[in-house]
């Protein structure tokens, strides 16, 4: 199979037409491959992020290519309030409020003998408030309508342990645990809530964690680091891509996914079961 015919949807292509999704993050890299399967399958889209012309940008693409309502919305997932705003924006100007995918993240290399309270705190509060601060915003429109999902993207480092990552992989361990226990919370108010977990996909803000320290003599690092690390270590030797992630979260949110609840779905190419983990040893945050 050519890489091109990878691109192609699964989904026919008004399977979830009438439907609208909010994707935080979904401006760029993975949540913008999540936001482009969920259009491509008929929704329409709000997207969330900080950065306004990024968003609006990503919006208005996705709207043109697709033909289907889009629109760019702007807030930072650690303040529930602007959050409470971009869904009630959503449900006047799209109409309802159907899925919410949990995508924003930050991360970064760091030894946590040095990390700083607020790098710690920055991630904790990004990957598992925001993801809590979104599910509660969008609880009420789908309460009220009987019916939701909610899909957190989520990792696999946390299965074995990351050195450098201990912000990031505690915070997602937690996204895991939210998952499982809303899923049981929410069920008898329509709403699935599962999590999907990627493997590595070279986008911008992996290629930003992956950049060489001037001091580094590792090849955990550098341009050229996940390619080698994908043709040695990932099985069926490829980095994935964002739309292989949004394949899965369209089949969360399409009927199929009907009796499907606290999951967590391993989408990383088998690299989490055959990996051996090399251990990293510097931090590139500035
Ligand atoms: P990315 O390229 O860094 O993109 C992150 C997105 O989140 C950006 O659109 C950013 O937009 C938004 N964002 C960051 N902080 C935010 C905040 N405080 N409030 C609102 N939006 C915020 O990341 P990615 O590689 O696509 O990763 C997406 C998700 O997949 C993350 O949850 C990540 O942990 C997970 N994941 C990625 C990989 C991988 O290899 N790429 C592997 C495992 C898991 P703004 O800057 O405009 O806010």
């Amino acid at each position: 199979m050519s890489a091109a015919d990878r691109s192609k949807s699964v989904f026919a292509p008004d399977i979830l037409s009438g439907q609208v999704a909010f994707v935080t993050g979904g401006g760029s890299g993975i949540g913008y491959g999540i936001a482009e399967s969920l259009a491509s399958a008929g929704a329409s889209l709000a997207l969330f992020s900080r950065n306004q012309e990024r968003v609006e940008g990503a919006a208005a693409r996705l709207a043109e290519k697709y033909g289907r309502p889009a629109i760019g919305t702007v807030g930072d997932v650690r303040e529930p309030e602007a959050l409470e705003a971009a869904v009630a924006r959503t449900r006047e100007e799209l109409g309802s409020l159907d899925f919410l995918v949990n995508n924003a993240a930050g991360n970064f290399y760091a030894p946590t003998a040095d990390l700083t309270v607020n790098g710690w705190r920055s991630v904790i509060e990004i990957d598992l408030f925001g993801t809590f601060h979104a599910s509660r915003a969008v609880l009420p429109a789908m309460i009220e309508s009987g019916y939701g999902r909610i899909i957190s993207i989520s990792m696999t480092l946390h299965y074995r342990g990351w050195p450098l990552m201990a912000h990031a992989t505690a915070a997602k361990a937690g996204v895991d645990a939210l998952t499982r226990t809303l899923a049981i919370e929410w069920a008898r108010h329509g709403i699935n809530v599962n999590a999907v977990a990627p493997g590595p996909i070279p986008t911008e803000g992996v290629k930003k964690a992956f950049a060489k320290p001037a001091d580094a003599s590792t090849d955990m690092f550098g341009e050229r680091a996940l390619d080698a690390f994908a043709e040695r270590y990932i099985p069926v030797g490829r980095t994935g891509q964002p739309h292989d992630i949004g394949q899965m979260v369209t089949y969360l949110c399409s009927p199929g996914g009907d009796w499907v609840t606290g999951a967590i779905f391993v989408v990383d190419g088998g690299e989490s079961l055959a990996s051996p983990r090399a251990i990293p040893t510097h931090s590139n945050k500035d």
